[in-house]
């Protein structure tokens, strides 16, 4: 499998990909190896998953590196992954033993009988991962499945299949067995392979096209089966709010990463009375952001990782462009080596154009004039995804009342694109099913099991 830098074009290096023998051989290594990780105590997973975290604090600016070589990844936004992964990692080890406790939770009177919960391991789980952050999603996933006993089988991106790489690496140094913890190398192909293995749960990030197959198959074999799929994730803002404030954390929260971020913000709803001023003062934003060399301190805007997204981008621009958008800024793929394309605005926008609709997942953003908060309510529901949505207001209660009617696993008031090691991370609709993080994302590799134990 070829590895290829988005930036350049050019290949970086190549990696053996994993057959349907390689898989199948990986997953009875797990199989094997995970009764003695799961008789292990907590205590000592701990300790390796401690360990790991020293790993990634002794190689950090190396990793950066090559993170934003392999996936484009602006040089201190990579930084900012692996800082957020020190943060996650933190969580973890502090909730583990006290989540993975067994539970007394009924004795009678005379102690005769106890009724208990314990939380069992799943077993062997496959991981199936995306690109855009492979640090987070990632460690969203294995960290906790590990601490709670089941052996992984982690199939990072083929986009980010060397970081995959180095992650297993930094897990065996730490003490995590090499049979615990195995990488599964290549796209879609090797990723059905493993689908196809006897395997206690799957736990996918990714796309809502490749979830809904994965659900699929999931459901027939009667597995355990999270999705954390995509989004076109809306903010709403009022009145009321400082405007220039606004426009900065908006256009932050609708670039970052080149907008290739699940909950970036796709859709601007803006009160009419500060449209336009709110549109010139995020203009301002997006024109100061400085596009190129992702390996550069000061880039904030990178290349695109999968060159494919040109043009779903180029086909969302024109769509929008045919049915009366006004664009703005941008527009158009930056031509040269590597994949880039151009950070766009449209105004103008209504729910007839696909970039109202259908995840964008790139450095465009639409920004639509509304007037009362019913028809923003509205407008934000219409859509089929439900990861965040958020409101700017100066009002707490206002805000409040919006977010509490609009469908999404994630309300932010006055803020956007933001994750929280103790929040659980999910979706509705087609944003898929399940949760990460917070104590329920540790929970969820585990089968609660009931103990009824009567004393003679
Ligand atoms: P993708 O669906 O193309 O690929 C995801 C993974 O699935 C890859 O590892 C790929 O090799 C594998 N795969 C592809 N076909 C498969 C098959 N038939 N069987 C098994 N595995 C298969 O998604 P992507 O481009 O890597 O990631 C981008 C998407 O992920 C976006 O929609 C984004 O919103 C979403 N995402 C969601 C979250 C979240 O937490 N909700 C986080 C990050 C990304």
């Amino acid at each position: 499998m070829k590895i290829f830098n988005p930036a350049t074009g050019t290949m970086i290096t190549d990696v053996p990909e994993d057959g349907a023998f390689a898989v199948r051989r990986k997953y009875e290594r797990a199989r094997a190896a995970q009764p003695a990780w799961a008789a292990a105590s907590v205590r000592m997973r701990v300790d390796a998953i401690r360990a790991f975290r020293e790993c990634i604090t002794a190689r950090h600016e190396t990793l950066a590196r090559a993170l934003t070589q392999e996936v484009g990844k602006p040089i201190a936004q990579s930084r900012n992954e692996l800082n957020g992964l020190l943060e996650r990692l933190d969580f973890f080890v502090a909730e583990a033993a006290r989540v993975l406790r067994d539970e007394k939770v009924f004795a009678d009177d005379a102690e005769k009988l106890e009724e208990r919960i314990s939380h069992e391991p799943l077993g062997v789980i496959a991981n199936i991962s995306a690109w855009n952050y492979p640090y987070f999603v990632g460690s969203n996933v294995f960290v906790p499945a590990l601490l709670a006993g089941n052996s992984v089988l982690y199939k990072p991106s083929e986009f980010a299949a060397l970081t995959g790489q180095h992650i297993a690496e930094m897990m065996h140094t730490a003490g995590v067995p090499q049979d615990v913890f195995i990488t599964v190398v290549g796209g879609g192909k090797t990723g059905a392979a493993l689908l196809r293995q006897p395997l206690d749960g799957v736990f996918f990030t990714g796309s809502y096209a490749t979830g809904a197959k994965i659900g699929a198959a999931a459901g027939r074999r009667m597995i355990k089966a999270q999705l954390e799929l995509g989004g076109k994730d809306p903010v709403y803002v009022c009145e009321d709010v400082d405007v220039k404030a606004a426009a900065a954390s908006l256009a932050d929260g609708a670039f970052y990463n080149t907008g290739q971020s699940c909950c970036s913000v796709e859709r601007i709803y803006v009160d009419a009375r500060i449209h336009d001023a709110f549109v010139t003062a995020f203009l301002a934003e997006v024109k100061g952001f400085k596009v190129g060399d992702p390996m550069n301190e000061s880039t904030y805007i990178g290349p695109i990782t999968r060159r494919p997204q040109l043009d779903v981008l180029r086909r969302q621009v024109a769509d929008a462009k045919r049915k009366g958008a006004k664009l703005l800024a941008g527009g158009s793929p930056i031509r040269g080596r590597g994949n880039w394309f151009e950070p766009t605005v449209l105004v103008d926008v209504d729910h007839r154009m696909a970039v109202m609709k259908d995840e964008s997942f790139g450095p465009i953003i639409s920004i639509q004039k509304v007037s009362t908060d019913e028809e923003a309510v509205a407008l934000m529901n219409d859509t089929e995804y439900g990861l965040t949505a958020g409101v700017y207001t100066a009002d707490e209660k206002r805000a409040r009342r919006i977010l509490g009617q609009v469908h999404a696993g994630s309300a932010y008031w006055n803020c956007c694109d933001r994750v929280s090691p103790r929040l659980p991370w999910s979706g509705v609709g087609h944003s898929g099913i399940g949760l990460t993080l917070s104590t329920y994302g540790i929970q969820t590799f585990t089968r609660p099991k009931a103990w009824h134990l009567r004393r003679p």
